[in-house]
């Protein structure tokens, strides 16, 4: 199988795996044990953070300065963002683009305030036909007084179309007003440059198996100063803003497969942009009419989204899936049955571009060689598809 999803989720490192497995066969690991075993578990996260902290250029030594917490993974870092950052009842600024784990939360606040239980209006931010969020209304949608947003949330890239978006504007006009912004770098951190301390933000979310560590663990970054209401019960750990037994293997492989990003970042950037450019370019050069969305705009180095018209994207993946080529249809993170792009259409597409839309996703694993037997079959596919 040749995998072009790897904005879905990616292949774990092996040096990712030796480090999880050395955890786990090490014996038991609760860090909050008040004994040896558990002071070496706690040891393990501490030196976890250390090194989270030095690749991401943030500082978790200060009192009273930046701290992160772990989640599961990047949905529980955007819900806890949504749900315990800001005043619960003042507005929400969301982009029209975001992942369903922001987009839902947000409809779900929308509606119980319209069902007058606790709830709170949310103010849609529109994307451009490139796939760029308008971030020019942000300081009209946060508005100000009574009836000023009490959190914004952007992502820094869009998982679909892998557009990046203006986060240094978005954090400018929040720190004007003295609004936090909740950021989803989910799929840009191990991806780009991104360092915490400088970057504007009050949260940002992250997930280890978008850069080669393990699905089921993430976290959000907090800023000195943010008070988080915790969506979780029941514990102390991580000083009750997310309770449960912390998953000492996976936060330990998290911190290795962050620390490999940094290392190969500019050369995976190179290998991932040149395969990601050599696709596209070859499937435009053999059909004139295949569209590439947010071409225009700064992207991700390893994403396409392409709409092959005259096709429909669910015959297109299961088709290719067939033929041996992974990549994914729709808005989910996952290749299964999916509604038609929100980000798409929020972008504007035509609904017969939209319904015929696919996302591939190549990664530092990814081979020329692939690239090249992936463009043969997804030619192929196409061929067989739109005449029929
Ligand atoms: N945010 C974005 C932009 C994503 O692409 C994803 C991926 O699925 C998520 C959030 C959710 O992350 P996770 O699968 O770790 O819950």
């Amino acid at each position: 199988m040749i995998y072009l999803d790897n904005n879905a989720t990616t292949a774990i490192d092996p040096a990712v795996v030796d480090v999880i497995t050395k955890v786990l066969s090490a014996g038991p690991a609760n860090a909050s044990s008040q004994h040896a075993v558990g002071r070496t578990a706690h040891g393990i996260i501490e030196s976890a953070m250390q090194t989270i902290a030095k690749v991401l250029d943030t500082d978790f030594s200060l009192p009273g300065g930046p701290r992160l917490i772990f989640t599961s993974g990047g949905t529980e870092s955007n819900n806890l963002a949504l749900g315990g950052i800001g005043d619960p009842t003042q507005p929400l600024v969301v982009s029209r683009i975001e992942h369903p784990s922001v987009l839902a939360v947000a409809q779900a606040q929308e509606l119980a305030l319209a069902q007058q239980s606790a709830g709170r209006s949310v103010r849609w931010l529109d994307a451009n036909s490139d796939g760029v969020v308008c971030v020019d209304e942000l300081q009209a949608k946060i508005g100000s007084g009574s009836d000023q947003a009490s959190l914004v949330s952007l992502m820094s890239a869009n998982n679909e179309t892998g557009v990046i978006q203006s986060i240094d504007t978005a954090a400018e006009v929040c720190r004007s007003v003295g609004v936090p912004l909740h950021i989803d770098a989910t799929q840009s951190i191990g991806k780009l440059a991104f360092g915490l301390s400088n970057i504007g933000a009050s949260a940002v979310t992250f997930t280890a198996h978008k850069f080669h560590g393990a699905a089921g663990v993430g976290a959000l970054w907090l800023d000195g100063g943010v008070t988080l209401n915790p969506l979780l019960r029941g514990g102390e750990q991580q000083l009750a803003s997310r309770p449960g037994t912390e998953p000492v293997a996976l936060i330990a492989g998290m911190a290795k497969a962050l620390r490999i990003a940094e290392t190969t970042l500019d050369e995976s950037a190179h290998h991932t942009s040149k395969l990601r450019n050599h696709l596209e370019n070859e499937l435009c050069d053999r059909f004139s009419d295949i569209v590439v969305h947010g071409k225009l705009a700064k992207r991700l180095p390893g994403t396409s989204c392409l709409s092959f018209p005259g096709t429909d994207r669910q015959s297109m993946l299961m088709a290719l899936d067939l033929s041996g080529i992974a990549c994914s249809s729709g808005s989910a993170c996952s290749s299964g049955s999916s509604p038609p792009s929100h980000v798409l259409l929020a972008m504007g597409i035509s609904e017969r571009l939209v319904e015929s839309a696919l996302r591939f996703g190549v990664s530092r694993f990814s081979t020329e060689q692939e690239i090249d037997l992936a463009i043969d079959r997804i030619s192929n596919v196409y061929r067989r598809l739109r005449s029929k």
